[in-house]
């Protein structure tokens, strides 16, 4: 897909203030600093579209923004940030299950993983929650700039066999250097078809 417009319309936390589902939407998870807000700001082609956070995991909000006119893009909110409160870290499950939900018009969700880490519980539980519904899922590696290509490659393969999906439905990204910027457009144009 080609982004040629990007606006944000509105944070929410409850249904009832959502946006209606008037266009497709994608929503893009991940924990906190993981680079989600550069993936965003990447692919509309935008310094700070989405704001990235200096205090990370104190956002607990719900964003969304409407693409070219014809399709949503929903920022949640970043998980497993150890300084916020057990309170607000016990929001986030319901929240984004309530968001997950409710969205008729949602066609996919983007997990990112940072390239360094392994996946842990939040990322197998999100991958499973979704497969119980039929949500399609695309797992994306970012910060791939932090590693060679030959160790991007094994890391690919070590994600895809722990969350046992394809190697296809994993994309290397870098904000950095705007590897995969590409291949995301490319799939999520995919998912929006769909
Ligand atoms: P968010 O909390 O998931 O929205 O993460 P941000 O997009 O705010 O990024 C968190 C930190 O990681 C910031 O310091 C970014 O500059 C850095 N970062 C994000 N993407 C990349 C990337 O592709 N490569 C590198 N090297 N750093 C990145």
């Amino acid at each position: 897909m080609i982004i040629k417009q990007a606006e944000f319309i509105k944070s929410a936390v409850n249904p009832s203030h959502f946006p209606e589902p008037e266009f497709p939407e994608v929503a893009f998870a991940g924990r906190s600093n993981v680079g989600k807000s550069s993936l965003i700001n990447t692919l509309v082609n935008r310094k700070s579209l989405v704001k990235t956070s200096s205090r990370p995991g104190c956002t607990q909000l719900i964003n969304f923004f409407n693409i070219n006119s014809n399709f949503f893009f929903v920022d949640l909110p970043g998980y497993g940030y150890a300084k916020v409160s057990k309170k607000i870290r016990a929001q986030w499950g319901p929240m984004v299950e309530r968001y997950l939900s409710v969205r008729p018009n949602l066609m996919g969700v983007l997990l990112l993983i940072d390239i360094r880490r392994e996946p842990r519980k939040e990322e197998f539980e999100l991958m499973q929650w979704l497969a119980n519904r039929s949500i399609p899922a695309l797992i994306v590696l970012t910060k791939a700039d932090k590693l060679s290509r030959n160790k991007q490659q094994k890391q690919l393969a070590a994600t895809a066999s722990m969350l046992g999906c394809r190697t296809e439905d994993i994309i290397l990204f870098s904000a950095t250097s705007k590897q995969g910027r590409e291949s995301v457009l490319e799939e999520l144009g995919t998912l929006f078809s769909q």
